[in-house]
């Protein structure tokens, strides 16, 4: 037995299932999940001395790579200061400052510890500062496991979901309305039927959770012009693409084909701790004033803008706000994603790939879904063997077809090289 292995089963002893997030598993794959036991730049090593490139850099934080020195010096310096105060601190506010600066629709942030729970507190805000209470989210989109957030379509059109967990009662669920990712017609009719109702309308605007797909520009302008006519508040759920598809986030992409966009509120995780626990909601001063202490909706959290993780975050932003960083981003992430697409089709491999800035998306299918069910389309089998198959040679990317990748900056024009040419040798298996 190797060394993942006897940890693997050690872990099952005391830990459900051996992990601590379902994904880290391989339920979905198979096999033995790696043992990380340290990482460098683009690379990590497992319990057995197996050198990985990393495509998931820790689902999306790691956008330096891993130990990058300028933020290491950076959370040493904190960690010297003091781990944590229950009192505030100058980092919490040249964080905040430093947020506001690159997402100007976030007038005010709040700082939380994880993507749930900026998730689950944007949308008590949302219904505190509507005095509303249903919500709409999409199939295929993740934002967290707050339970309102936990839902799964209805039967029919418009109608309010069903819980996905065990734990979560049916009467939580009423009250949101799960719709199929750029349908325009369920969004239509459900704004027609519940419009004076909606609290909110949350939206991963390019879905990092069923692989990789973009709102399209049309959805999306509707779904501001509904938000607002209504009377409903647009959430952004930026943990995966805030400060990760480009230095003003998914929205700033939007703002370039859309005049004036921009959501109401924005929730934003991963790259803004820099691989610390940190995660942020924000949006304008008369909605974030209605948080405690200042107004009704109360939150709150012992570790909340943690000394250490917002000096992580700040030597992360400061980062990559250089000039250049995000041209260079895009490029190397283009590079893998045009490579990839070439050796599929030099073995004649359906294959289809998106990506923006530092995050990407492929499919074993020969055109880009838009939703949640042509995600699914994909033959789970061959994904599980392209997935074994660069395991083997060193690539690591997510272990389940429904997940977007990462390129850092510290992937280098040769680990793009090293995984296509493992791709190549694994797609020919697949043809
Ligand atoms: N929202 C999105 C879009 C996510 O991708 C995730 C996590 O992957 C979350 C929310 C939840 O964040 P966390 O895992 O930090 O609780």
């Amino acid at each position: 037995m190797d060394r993942n292995q006897q940890l693997f089963e050690r872990a099952r002893q005391r830990i459900p299932g051996g992990v601590n997030s379902p994904v880290r598993a391989f339920r979905a794959v198979g096999g033995t999940p790696r043992f990380v036991a340290r990482a460098e730049g683009a690379w990590f090593w497992d319990a057995n001395g197996q050198r990985y490139i990393d495509y998931i850099g820790s689902w999306g934080p790691m956008i330096l790579g891993h130990g990058h020195p300028a933020v290491l010096e950076a959370v040493q310096q904190a960690a010297r200061d003091g781990f944590s105060f229950g009192a505030p601190t100058e980092r919490e506010v040249q964080l905040a400052e430093a947020i506001v600066a690159l997402v100007p629709s976030m007038e005010m942030v709040r700082l939380v510890s994880s993507g749930t729970e900026a998730a689950m507190s944007a949308i008590r805000l949302a219904r505190g500062a509507t005095g509303r209470a249903k919500i709409i989210k999409f199939e295929g989109c993740y934002h967290g496991h707050a339970d309102a957030l936990l839902v799964k379509a209805g039967s029919g059109l418009a109608t309010f979901g069903h819980p996905t967990s065990a734990g979560v009662p049916p009467e939580v669920a009423q009250h949101t309305l799960v719709l199929e990712y750029n349908n325009l017609e369920q969004l239509e009719e459900a704004f027609a039927l519940h419009g004076p109702q909606l609290a909110c309308l949350m939206i991963e605007p390019i879905a990092g959770n069923m692989n990789f797909v973009r709102a399209s520009v049309p959805f999306m302008q509707r779904c501001r012009e509904l938000c607002s006519r209504h009377g409903a508040l647009l959430v952004f759920d930026e943990v995966m693409t805030g400060l990760r598809v480009g230095l003003g986030s998914a929205q700033g992409l939007y703002a370039r084909a859309i005049p004036g966009f921009r959501p109401d509120l924005t929730v934003m995780g991963k790259v803004i701790g820099g691989g610390m626990p940190l995660a942020a909601f924000g949006g304008p001063r008369a909605v974030m004033e209605q948080l405690a202490p200042l107004g009704p909706v109360y939150q709150a959290g012992t570790l909340s803008g943690n000394p250490v993780a917002t000096a992580c975050g700040l030597a992360t932003l400061q980062e990559i706000s250089q000039p250049g960083f995000f041209e260079a981003l895009s490029a190397r992430t283009r590079s893998l994603v045009d490579g990839l697409a070439a050796a599929a089709r030099a073995e004649g491999v359906a294959f289809s790939a998106d990506c923006e800035g530092g995050m990407f998306g492929f499919f074993l299918l020969p055109q880009l879904p838009q939703n949640y069910g042509a995600v699914m389309k994909t033959d789970g089998t061959r994904f599980n063997r392209l997935f074994h198959g660069l395991l083997e040679r060193g690539v690591y990317i997510a272990p389940a077809l429904y997940e977007a990748g990462f390129v850092s900056s510290a992937h280098s024009e040769d680990d793009i090289a090293l995984t296509v040419a493992a791709a190549r040798e694994v797609f020919r298996t697949l043809a």
